[in-house]
């Protein structure tokens, strides 16, 4: 038997086992061994029945008597029931299904009984406990590892096998260099493999999972700098910092750069003042100010000589900030265009056209176009909005004519925990916006029932009246019979009937034409309308200062992220402003959620809550990815983090990480993850 041999060379898999097993994604000897338990169950401890009390107990007993029938409420259902007694004592043991028990046990031999000891059915009693023959008087009781199941291999089966081949956890290896077992005190890998299966005290599964959980969280840090040491051998355009630039954007603008604000901007002026390419990440919570940042960097990009991208998710940000851009760089020269799938064929060829000769300086568009067929003549810098990641082959994709690698920059309103972003994006520097403009006044917030409708429209109404506009959000486009779902075409025929009759309403959803969504977009901030009501399109960096009222429909349907930035749509102003979140649910986690929206509006503290509440995978968008499928290591725990980043530096720098045939491998293949491409 060795490490690869097929599973089914092991006795007891047959077909019907060996399927199941492949199910678990089990195949060979050493998936088995890297199989880790779901949890364990602490029977080391044998407790008498005189003394027993309710809960996860042990015992050792004899079965006295035992007895099967039928339920008599559901006739498919057998109950085998037994007396057991140690001596000090009798108790009940109960398990359904399982008729074959009454052959099963000999009078006259001891078991180890392990299960709940529970208050169940008007009696207490020991529910299904496991059994296992034990012979020694002075039995110490034992650790048991629990496995996931599927329906033809339970974790009794998983653990029958393992005894079978536990010995060959010896040939193991895996990642993580000796030299960091030694400093970082962690036991060695075989060890750590055999323990965690078959654990003689709680403290061996404490120092399994640590030296497991290490390696984890090794090869992904390690990784993450690997990528950074690998952009650091491109070459990239060097952007000169120059005074004059900055001050001419600013006289644009009516307002002073917060700090914050001036802080990154330096960052980034530094980073592009080099000849390796800047890979950074802007986080700022919703309205901080982000676009003004990217366009100081484009315009000092431009000022240097190079091309400028913009990238957006949407059609509606590509609008805005051209317009936003235009407002300010048509006057210093600067020649800026849109390039969106809704141009017509004939504008958009010579748009692209005119990217590639250089007249154009900076270009703004979807994600989807702009890595797709433009060829720059000198992209210096590209910036993508409202997006986290931005793989090293995606960069490679934005074509230029140039020999320069693009600088990057990523923006991103879903702050990421200093922690967290280390593991996840550990490629890349961060720099952060930590406070709003002067003067914003937060968004008042407050869940609302049914029976407050009516309140909520006077209120709103009140603020039309006052010159102000409102959003008001649904989760569907069409009425249909989704469980009570509001959509925005019946609630706009419901509005314009009733309550605003008297107010100009608009409607914004995905499945109107591109054209039709711009006008209604500008009409709304020209004042043309008083209310929008839209999906989520809204959802994504929409400016319109003068709105002040939010209202979402079913809020209970979106997640924190979702509704932190639908809220970020008001407060953008002096102004202050409302949002109500519509929701009848009272579902405990719902309810945590929608009431985390009503107790603050700092990003990063809702960030927090959504990943305890959620877990990282889910909202970094790498579950499918399985990059944080850790099994061991607490992303949270800020001490580990630091050692682990301190291992993996200095095994960096030590030059000999090419040795090391299976962490290359390892990073190759991580590397292929966490850079989407
Ligand atoms: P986000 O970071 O969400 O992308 P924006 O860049 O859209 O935020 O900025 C939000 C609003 O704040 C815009 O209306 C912008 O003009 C305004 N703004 C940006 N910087 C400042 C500043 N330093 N002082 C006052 N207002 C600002
Ligand atoms: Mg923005």
């Amino acid at each position: 038997m060795k490490l690869d041999s097929p599973i089914s060379n092991l006795k007891g898999v047959g077909p019907v086992v060996k399927t199941g097993l492949a199910k678990l994604g089990i195949n060979t000897v050493q998936d088995l061994l890297l199989y880790w338990p779901r949890r364990w169950d602490d029977f080391s401890t044998i407790s008498k029945l005189n003394t027993i009390k309710p809960g996860r107990v042990a015992v050792l007993c004899k079965v006295l008597a035992i007895d099967v029938r039928k339920s008599a409420r559901q006739p498919r259902l057998t109950i085998t029931e037994a007396i057991l007694s140690d001596g000090t004592g009798t108790i009940k043991a109960v398990w359904f299904n399982q008729p074959f028990l009454m052959n099963y046990f000999n009078k006259d031999q001891q078991y180890l009984f392990a299960g709940n000891f529970e208050f169940k059915n008007n009696y207490l009693s020991l529910n299904g406990p496991t059994y296992e023959i034990v012979n020694e008087d002075n039995y110490k009781g034992k650790i048991y590892s629990i496995y996931s199941e599927t329906s033809s291999v339970s974790s009794k089966t998983i653990q029958k096998l393992l005894s079978q081949v536990i010995h060959l956890s010896d040939e193991l290896k895996d990642s993580l260099p000796d030299s960091v077992e030694a400093e970082y005190g962690l036991i060695n890998f075989p060890r750590a493999v055999s323990q965690i299966h078959m654990p003689e005290s709680m403290s061996d599964i404490t120092a399994s999972e640590k030296r497991i959980g290490f390696a984890e969280l090794f090869e992904l840090i390690l990784t993450g700098l690997v990528l950074k040491e690998d952009i650091k051998t491109e070459i990239s355009a060097k952007i000169k910092f120059e005074k004059e630039v900055v001050d001419e954007v600013l006289n644009k603008v009516d307002f002073d750069l917060t700090d914050a604000q001036r802080k990154v901007a330096w960052q980034i002026f530094q980073d592009m003042d080099k000849d390796t390419p800047m890979n950074r990440m802007l986080e700022g919570d919703v309205g901080s100010g982000k676009t003004l940042v990217a366009l100081l960097s484009i315009a000092m990009c431009v000022k240097n000589g190079f091309q400028a991208a913009l990238m957006v998710p949407t059609e509606i940000l590509a609008r805005q900030h051209i317009f936003s851009a235009k407002k300010i760089f048509e006057s210093m020269g600067i020649k800026s265009e849109l390039l969106i799938s809704a141009l017509k064929a004939k504008e958009k060829k010579e748009i692209v056209a005119r990217v590639a000769s250089g007249d154009i300086d900076i270009v703004i568009g979807t994600h989807a176009l702009l890595s797709e067929g433009v060829e720059f003549k000198d992209l210096g810098l590209v910036i993508i909005d409202e997006q986290h990641r931005f793989g090293v082959n995606q960069r490679r994709e934005l074509k230029t004519k140039s020999k320069f690698m693009p600088h990057v920059l990523t923006m991103t309103a879903t702050p990421i925990p200093r922690s967290l972003a280390l593991v996840v994006y550990g490629d890349l520097d961060v720099s952060i916006i930590d406070e709003l403009p002067p003067g914003r006044v937060p968004v008042d917030t407050k869940v609302v029932k049914e029976i407050d409708r009516s309140t909520v429209y006077f209120f709103v109404d009140q603020l039309i009246s006052q010159g102000q506009q409102a959003f008001i959000v649904c989760p569907l486009i069409e009425a249909s019979d989704n469980m009570g779902m509001k959509s925005v075409q019946a609630e706009f025929d419901r509005l314009q009937k009733t309550v605003f009759a008297h107010r100009r309403i608009a409607m914004l959803h995905g499945r109107m034409k591109p054209e039709e969504k711009s006008d209604i977009m500008s009409d709304f901030r020209n004042k043309k309308y008083d209310i929008l009501l839209a999906t989520t399109v809204i959802e994504v960096g929409v400016d319109v200062p003068n709105a002040t009222a939010l209202i979402v429909e079913n809020s209970d349907r979106f997640g924190l992220a979702a509704l932190h930035q639908l809220r970020g749509r008001v407060g953008r102003s002096k102004l202050k402003s409302y949002c109500y979140l519509f929701s009848d649910s009272d579902k405990p986690n719902t309810v945590k959620r929608l009431q985390a929206m009503e107790k603050t509006t700092d990003g990063f503290r809702l960030a927090q809550i959504d990943l305890e509440m959620r877990g990282p995978g889910e909202i970094y968008g790498t579950s499918q990815h399985g990059i944080l499928d850790m099994r061991f290591a607490d992303i949270f725990d800020a001490k580990l983090l630091s050692s682990v980043k301190q291992a993996a530096t200095s095994f960096i720098n030590s030059g000999n990480m090419l040795n090391y045939t299976l962490i290359v491998d390892k990073i190759n293949k991580l590397k292929k993850l966490t850079s989407l491409d």
